[in-house]
């Protein structure tokens, strides 16, 4: 079969990203700036009676206030999935994001009250019904706290993912009915004209992507898959290969990542990250690499053959298609970090891309390098390919023995260019001390390209 190549002009550039990008956030940083506007040209007539520093007390917690609503409205946008920011930004990173904003959110959700009540001589609401919208407030507050504290901090509280994230976008629900109710109640500002506007607007908006994110639950997307076979690959690891059901084509580039849910007898139906293992140059078929290491990922090999998968994607930009076309490429893979790595290299080798290439990939044991005997084959495919097996657990033979750390991969990286891209994917605390030392050993950060599997 002939291989595909890509055309790289369906990957931004940098410079395109770094231009779009600042566009964004310039207007992201517009809309909050005409949204401060707001207290201060449609006055409510409780500012009237203030003066001097409770006057200042109460318009900064308007500031605030309208601030928080505002970030609140771009929290859905931003995990909404939109392919036009994840072509710019990465859906990881937006993923990262989301979290930071949310905690900047809990800080103005404290300090908002706080100034309100400083402006009242931090005289506290008497518990009277005409002061219900104030309350309600409370309650959004409390939500808030609730939603930012298990989404940052949700392996202490021992919450599985797919029930933590149908409790988020519950609670997310209710925040933001509350939060309306809140803001169109609470203050004269926003009973009518255009804040009244562009509150329901706002919520309207909101309401819509949220309702489209749970009912991805029930219509996962429109690309329809069929399994082909799931075969081991590794210990603890399975290939599972899809074809599409209507024979069209996914495209995207080596290294995306695509959500996958299966409608199976035997494995539960919850939305789950893979990277494409497969190579967008043969494109007929997607493949996933997937470990066992969970609760629904060690029922994978309980797929069969002929039930379906639905994909949603391809997201991310770790890939060599996004940095240079010709410099050297390092790449640094733990365990099934690899996935991406392995998309790069077959495309690498179907369209013979000259560049030098190091492979450094660290595994617990021999046994658990996928497609050992593929990764040989690639070595004669690729005219300038190097790989160096690192094994953590135990005797491998011709293989490095114990933890990659900086005084190794100094060792294994001198004569590189420090020009290289560098490519990290792996546990979260290898890739910690592999970003760092790539960076100590002189590699330019801006080169340094990481994908966490964790979202
Ligand atoms: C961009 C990306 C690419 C990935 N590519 C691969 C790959 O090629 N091969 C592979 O084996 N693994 C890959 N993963 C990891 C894989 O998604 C998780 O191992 C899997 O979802 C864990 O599910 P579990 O219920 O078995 O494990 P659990 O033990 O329940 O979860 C382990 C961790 O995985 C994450 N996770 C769990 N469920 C979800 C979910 N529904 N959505 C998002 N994150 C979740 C959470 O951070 C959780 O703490 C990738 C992850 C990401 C983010």
């Amino acid at each position: 079969m002939k291989a595909k190549r890509m055309d790289s002009s369906e990957v931004f550039t940098l410079k395109i990203r770094i231009a779009l990008g600042g566009m964004c956030i310039f207007l992201v940083l517009l809309i909050i700036a005409s949204a401060w506007t707001i207290p201060f040209l449609f006055e409510s007539s409780s500012i009237l009676y203030k003066f001097g520093i409770e006057k200042t007390f109460l318009r900064t917690g308007k500031v605030l206030g309208v601030t928080l609503a505002v970030l609140v409205f771009f929290q859905i946008l931003l995990v909404s999935r939109l392919k036009f920011l994840d072509r710019i930004f990465s859906l990881n990173r937006i993923v990262t994001f989301h979290r930071m904003t949310g905690i900047a959110i809990a800080f103005l959700a404290l300090l908002h009250p706080v100034l309100i009540i400083a402006a009242e001589n931090f005289t506290l609401f008497p518990f009277e019904k005409r002061y219900w919208p104030e309350f309600l407030g409370v309650g959004v507050l409390i939500f808030i706290l609730v939603i930012v504290t298990t989404a940052n901090w949700r392996l202490m509280f021992n919450i599985a993912y797919d029930k933590w994230l149908r409790f988020h976008r519950l609670v997310t629900l209710a925040a933001i009915a509350l939060m309306t109710t809140h803001i169109l109640f609470v203050s004269e500002t926003f009973k009518s004209g255009l804040p009244h506007t562009l509150v329901l607007v706002a919520a309207g908006i909101n309401l819509m992507l949220i309702s489209r994110l749970w009912l991805r639950r029930f219509f996962p997307g429109k690309m329809r898959f069929v399994v082909s076979n799931v075969e081991p690959a590794g210990k603890d690891a399975y290939s599972v290969n899809v074809r599409s059901h209507s024979g069209r084509i996914l495209e995207h580039i080596p290294g995306q990542f695509v959500f996958i849910t299966p409608v199976s007898a035997s494995v539960p139906k919850e939305e789950h990250p893979f990277t494409i293992s497969s190579t967008p140059s043969r494109p007929d078929a997607l493949q996933f690499v997937i470990r066992s290491l969970g609760d629904w990922t060690s029922n994978i090999n309980r797929l069969k053959a002929g039930e379906t998968v639905f994909i949603d994607g391809p997201y991310g930009l770790f890939s060599h298609m996004i940095s240079s076309k010709s410099d050297p490429i390092i790449m640094i893979a733990g365990g099934i970090g690899i996935t991406p790595m392995l998309s790069m290299l077959r495309y690498m080798a179907d369209v013979d891309d000259p560049r030098q290439i190091l492979l450094i990939w660290s595994n617990k044991t021999k046994e658990h390098i996928v497609f050992p005997e593929e990764f040989k084959n690639l070595k004669c495919r690729l005219q300038n390919f190097n790989i160096i097996h690192i094994i953590t657990h135990d005797s491998g033979g011709e293989n490095d023995i114990g933890r990659l750390d900086q005084t190794k991969l100094e060792k294994m990286l001198n004569g590189w260019s420090r020009k290289s891209d560098v490519f990290v994917c792996g546990p979260f605390e290898m890739m910690k001390d592999m970003t760092r030392a790539v960076k100590k050993i002189g590699f330019s950060s801006a080169r340094v390209y990481k994908e966490e599997f964790k979202l």
